[in-house]
């Protein structure tokens, strides 16, 4: 078959496994080839869908997506039912971990470290945490507004003072060293790819998001009596389970990604953008959360407000991957593998020629077991449509 966009002859399927593009559809031939409606690293889904682990987890499969997220509720759920009886310290601790340590698991499972992770896992999520530790110290020491309270939304009236200090001089020195424990991780030619780059800066942004948590709450972490009453410590506990790595992971790993970008020469007006975009979105998320809670906002409006910018976040991490992963589909030769979203045996180049994801965002473990061809196909094991 000879593809409509790039004109290489490729195996049949829906999609070119040189290009990516979606054949023979009633697509416009640009809406064919950007394929918006079909997520490169998910094919199932929409690019702009804000779904939070085929974005941030963009190696898993279709199977194991559901397992992270059942993991993740059963999470959340854990936080919850030690915040009802009471268990207020160990609920922020579940909570702190929570997403941390589920991507921890994810880059083993995935094994986006090859064959290095020690050094990988040390400097993205090590770094992320000695980054984290020494700047949450050092915010303490200029400004400490973070004073235990037991009830955390009522009193300490906030000055404007303190919302340009949380709101945004804190973000923007927070987003500026937060990349850079990646940045210098030695075997980083190794990992050309940007999706590679996605990944550590996120790993880094949640290994800070811990060492934020674990530093700012220290005092109430050792002052709380193991019970309490729950009070209102469920929106704090909500804002530290899910919202709170999820900013610090997506704006973080949307800079990493541009410096990969950057490497690979490839630096437009979407990567820009992605830093930008990072660095609003965390000023936007701290002193509206700083503000709205001086002004004793109902807390819900205040989850509602983080939860709508890491929504936004997310589509932007992944309008960044999915041009990214179409872009650098470098041609790896045409090659017998198991496609990890759609499980069919294909002989694919870049894509699977059945459901169109990119192949350079599949598991370590499907990427050795390619067994080349020295031809190509001119038909895969699927059937032609
Ligand atoms: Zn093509
Ligand atoms: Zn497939």
């Amino acid at each position: 078959m000879r593809c409509d966009h790039c004109a290489q002859d490729v195996p049949d399927g829906a999609f070119c496994t040189r290009c990516g593009a979606h054949q023979g559809t009633t697509y416009t031939a640009e809406k064919a080839k950007t394929r918006e409606h079909r997520y490169a690293a998910h094919p199932g889904e929409h690019v702009a869908q804000p779904s939070i682990f085929t974005t941030l987890f963009p190696h898993l499969g279709h199977h194991k997506i559901h397992e992270f997220r059942w993991a993740f509720i059963a999470g959340l759920g854990g936080v919850l039912v030690l915040y009802v009886t009471g268990l207020i310290t160990a609920a922020i601790l579940v909570a702190a971990f929570l997403v941390p340590v589920l991507y921890l698991v994810y880059l083993y499972e995935a094994q986006v470290y090859r064959d290095e992770p020690a050094l990988v896992l040390g400097f993205t999520i090590g770094g992320g945490i000695v980054v984290g530790i020494v700047v949450t110290l050092f915010e303490r020491l200029i400004y400490n507004p973070l004073q235990y309270n037991p009830n955390p939304l009522s009193g300490a009236t906030v000055s404007i003072g303190a919302v340009l200090v949380l709101g945004l001089v804190v973000p923007i020195i927070q987003e500026a060293l937060k990349p850079i424990p990646a940045f210098f991780l030695p075997n980083r030619a190794d990992f050309p790819e940007t999706v590679d780059g996605l990944v550590f800066g996120v790993a880094a942004g949640l290994g800070f998001s811990l060492a934020e948590t674990l530093v700012g709450f220290s005092s109430a972490l050792t002052s709380l009596p193991p019970h309490v009453a729950p009070g209102n410590w469920i929106y704090d506990l909500a804002t530290l389970a899910i919202f709170q790595p999820l900013l610090q992971g997506s704006t973080t790993g949307m800079i990493v990604a541009t410096i990969w970008r950057f490497r690979r020469g490839r630096l437009a007006r979407r990567e820009i953008g992605g830093v930008v975009m990072a660095v609003v979105a965390h000023v936007a998320f701290s002193s509206g959360t700083v503000v709205m809670k001086d002004a004793a906002f109902n807390p819900l409006f205040i989850l509602v407000w983080q939860a709508a910018i890491v929504g936004t976040l997310l589509i932007y991490i992944r309008y960044l991957l999915h041009y990214s992963l179409l872009e650098e589909a470098a041609h790896m030769g045409f090659a017998e593998t198991v496609c990890a979203n759609c499980h069919m045996h294909i002989v694919a180049s870049g894509f699977c020629p059945n459901c169109g994801m990119a192949l350079s965002a599949a598991p370590t473990s499907i990427r050795r077991g390619r067994r080349p061809r020295a031809e190509p196909a001119t038909k895969s094991k699927k059937t032609a449509t």
